[in-house]
């Protein structure tokens, strides 16, 4: 009997081990298999042996091991390498194996269903001649019955290794009928010309209907067919098709066809239908490089050339041209042979991106990305595992596609906060991606204009190679960042005043210029907290300790951690009162305010409120492109990657809301914000302007920002870091106690903190326990500790060894290892 390590989709439970009986083949690493769990049986993927084994639940020692049910696959479903880096995610980021596995998985591949056996006709007619377990076997199949093999084992032991020479004398076939609908590719009708049509004389035509002979037509300049959709749309009724069908002249099949995510991205980003997907390579116009581009070109054409591990971090100032390296560099890779992921924090905010690779690709390119449906994910998963692509774009996810033979990673944006998970896997698509390319012997390319702390750090202890971009392309200067100080507003007109004058001014002048204009605000919502005049009363959330944010529109106030709404009060709950007063100001105030400043002027809003339909974020940004908006208001989402030339002015109506936050990010968060959106300004010939208002002008986040100086933000950052012991200084992890009361978590958290405490058990310290800085959440109370040291590795097996002595209390507890957010 062999033993096999199995992945398990059920969170927080590791590898566990399985038998595979003697009739089975092997299943290859990356193969699922169907366990039994508990009472249920499901899907499980092999791991290598040198995962570590623990036997399933229910079996009484490692010599009793339950046995597989079922092999799915002969070949790797996932490959090995994928299998490989999932293994490592979930001993990193201390979570469940079958978690991480999960993670890699394409839709629809947990199947939970069995073989089926059915009888053929050769087994039939052989069913007498046969003996034994073969004759009973076939017996119970006999007449056409369908029997799932599981049924037929619990009749007849040893019976898959008899169905398995059934199957290969050809008297049985094995099928797997997936539940759900597993082979989720679409299909459509397609009409075309047969022979018989072709040749129709026109006697012939002229003795058919008007609408028949209008079809032949039709298909007559369609040599691959039209699609009977197609003819639909030309009131050629599927009737009509069927009758050519039936008097030979026509032919109907199916074909099928792969959902194509760039369509609908394409459609809406360009707002315009665009032809048929399987010829959208559209010439570029050449573009001559910097001399700066050329410089990184080529050297990250010879370290790809080297097919060895290789990281770099490509620091260009914004508009400095990085895609077109990465776009060189992707074809240079794909021509010798080797596959090219590019990863983008969020696909939906760069539609651009994955056009611009898309036009360069063609059918060659994949995506992929949350956003998708199923069917759309499904069908590029597999078109990926087939090895029909050679490129993906992607976001944090497609870190564990299944591309053979990467040659080149590129993490663009490496430094944005959406490549972490915020759920378990709490994994950094980035950080995984180095290890993956390390596994590959890859080259890895990490892009940004505000790198993150740690990768500079690792470009300046030289584990990355630093290449540098000082300049916009075609010499374009950078936006000129002028900084208010809203005290002096606020003490000129008063407390109320949302856009101060040096904005007001900057807007009327790109108004009357006809130039356009984005401003930012990183708080969605009309008025940030509800509060009664008369006892002081402000309306919380009844589930987490925030208050509840307006929303007019909507005419909700509604929670931004949980989603609880109520009808926005008339009446204070406590006193009764109605001189309620809405206070704190969000974007849907900001537009309403420059609506009622600019009377004229077209106005567009961009935040989560206003993207919740799909294609909505890509509708808007169109609009905005083709100039049919002057100004485009919104939270961050703006601030990222895109690429407006006609934009000359940014305001950022309050570069403070992430600088209050118990965070130690805060500052690093609101530098990359202002460099970022500052950057979005004078792409074009025009240059730009950025006005930024703040209640801070001195601290250094803020003034490193005016002058676009990412060095010295580094640098006095890093003295932060150091001083206050926080990454990139140290290793840290955040762990996260929730329980019914305070003082329940709170109790658990310091008993955790005590049992790291304890002598000689490490070098690492541990703050805390206190209570979480969202002290509650959805209803749970959270307490909060960090562990901090140098030593990750020991860090995290101390923690886990720890946890695993109060089982209760580990399915309560948050363990995030190097946290992007700390609240
Ligand atoms: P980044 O990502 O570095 O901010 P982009 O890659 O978005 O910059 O490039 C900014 C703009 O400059 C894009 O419109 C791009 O097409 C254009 N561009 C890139 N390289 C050149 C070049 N060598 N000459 C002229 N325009 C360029
Ligand atoms: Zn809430």
């Amino acid at each position: 009997m062999r033993a096999i390590a199995v992945a398990v989709p059920v969170p927080g439970i590791g590898a566990l081990t399985y038998a595979v009986p003697d009739e089975f083949p092997d299943p290859p690493v990356g193969a699922r298999v169907l366990v039994p769990l508990g009472p249920r049986t499901v899907t499980g993927v092999r791991l290598g042996s040198d995962t570590c084994l623990t036997p399933a639940a229910g079996a009484d020692g490692p010599g009793d091991l339950k046995a597989l049910v079922d092999v799915l696959d002969r070949e790797p479903f996932l490959p090995p390498d994928v299998v490989a880096l999932a293994v490592w995610v979930a001993d990193y980021y201390a979570c469940g194996v079958g978690e991480a596995i999960a993670t890699a998985m394409p839709p629809r591949a947990w199947v939970e269903s069995e073989r089926h056996a059915a009888i053929t006709e050769a087994g039939e007619a052989r069913l007498l001649t046969e003996r034994g377990a073969r004759r009973e076997a076939l017996e119970q199949l006999s007449g056409g019955r369908i029997v799932s093999v599981g049924s037929l084992a619990r009749r007849a032991k040893g019976i898959q290794g008899v169905l398995a020479g059934l199957e290969a004398d050809g008297l049985v076939t094995l099928t797997r009928p997936l539940k759900g609908n597993a082979d989720a590719s679409r299909t459509i009708r397609v009409a075309m010309l047969t022979a018989q049509g072709t040749e129709a004389v026109d006697e012939e035509v002229a003795r058919l209907g008007a609408r028949q002979q209008q079809a032949l037509d039709l298909l007559r300049g369609a040599p691959d067919g039209l699609s009977i959709a197609a003819l639909a749309d030309e009131d050629i009724p599927s009737e009509s098709i069927s009758r050519l069908a039936r008097l030979g002249l026509v032919t109907i099949e199916r074909q099928r066809v792969e959902r194509d995510p760039f369509d609908s991205d394409l459609r809406t980003a360009h707002g315009r239908p665009l032809d048929t997907a399987s010829d959208r390579i559209t010439r570029m116009p050449v573009i001559a490089l910097t001399e700066e581009q050329q410089a990184a070109v080529g050297a990250l054409v010879e370290r790809a050339s080297r097919r060895t591990y290789h990281a770099a971090l490509l620091h260009g100032v914004t508009g400095s041209g990085k895609t077109e390296i990465y776009l060189r560099l992707a074809r240079e890779v794909q021509q010798s042979g080797r596959g090219v992921l590019l990863m983008v924090p969020e696909i939906a905010l760069t539609p651009a991106a994955a056009a611009i690779f898309r036009a360069a690709f063609g059918q060659r390119v994949a995506i992929q990305h949350s956003g998708l449906s199923d069917g759309e994910r499904y069908d590029q998963w597999h078109r990926i595992r087939r090895g029909d692509v050679d490129v993906v774009v992607g976001t944090r996810s497609a870190v564990f596609t299944p591309l053979a033979r990467l040659g080149l990673i590129v993490v663009d944006e490496e430094h944005d906060g959406s490549y972490k998970q915020e759920e378990s896997p709490r994994y950094h698509g980035r950080d995984v991606a180095v290890v993956r390319a390390r596994a590959a012997g890859a080259l890895i390319v990490l892009g940004s204009a505000t790198p993150s702390l740690e990768s500079y750090h690792n470009a300046q202890n030289g584990r990355y190679e630093l290449i540098a971009l000082k300049r916009r392309v075609l010499d374009r200067p950078m936006a000129d960042v002028t900084v208010v100080d809203m005290r002096a507003e606020y003490a000129n007109e008063g407390p109320d005043v949302i856009l101060g004058a040096p904005l007001r001014d900057a807007l009327t002048s790109r108004l009357d210029r006809q130039e356009q204009a984005i401003v930012l605000l990183n708080r969605r919502g009309f008025a940030t907290v509800v509060f009664c005049r008369q006892c002081g009363e402000t309306f919380e959330c009844p589930n987490c300790s925030v208050s509840l944010t307006v929303h007019k529109a909507a005419g909700r106030a509604r929670c931004h951690y949980c989603n609880y709404s109520m009808a926005v009060p008339r009446a204070c709950a406590k006193c009764l009162g109605p001189y309620l007063e809405q206070l704190g100001f969000g974007t849907e105030r900001v537009e309403a305010e420059i609506r009622a400043l600019f009377p004229g002027a077209r106005v567009g809003r961009v935040d989560r409120d206003t993207i919740r339909r799909r294609g909505a974020i890509a509708g808007l940004l169109a609009r905005f492109a083709a100039r049919e908006l002057d100004v485009l208001v919104g939270t961050q989402m703006i601030a990222k990657g895109h690429d407006f030339p006609r934009v000359t002015l940014v305001g950022v109506i309050s570069a403070d809301v992430g600088l209050g936050l118990a965070d130690f990010r805060a500052a690093e968060r609101t530098f990359q914000l202002l460099t970022q959106v500052a950057g979005r300004s004078g792409r074009g010939e025009i240059a730009g302007q950025a006005v930024v208002q703040t209640l801070y002008p001195n601290h250094y986040s803020i003034r490193h920002a005016r002058q676009q100086d990412y060095t010295a933000f580094y640098e006095d950052e890093l003295k932060f870091r150091r001083a206050m012991r926080y990454p990139p200084a140290v290793a840290l992890i955040n762990v996260v106690v929730k329980s019914k009361t305070r003082q329940a978590a709170m109790q658990d958290a310091e008993a955790i903190a005590v049992a790291l405490r304890a002598p000689g058990l490490g070098t690492w310290t541990v703050l805390g326990p206190a209570p979480a800085p969202l002290g509650r959440l959805k209803g749970e109370h959270r307490a909060q500790l960090f562990v901090k040291g140098t030593h990750r590795t020991s860090m995290r097996k101390a923690l886990l060894t720890v946890l695993e002595g109060m089982p209760e209390v580990r399915r309560r507890t948050i363990v995030d290892v190097d946290p992007m957010s700390v609240l």
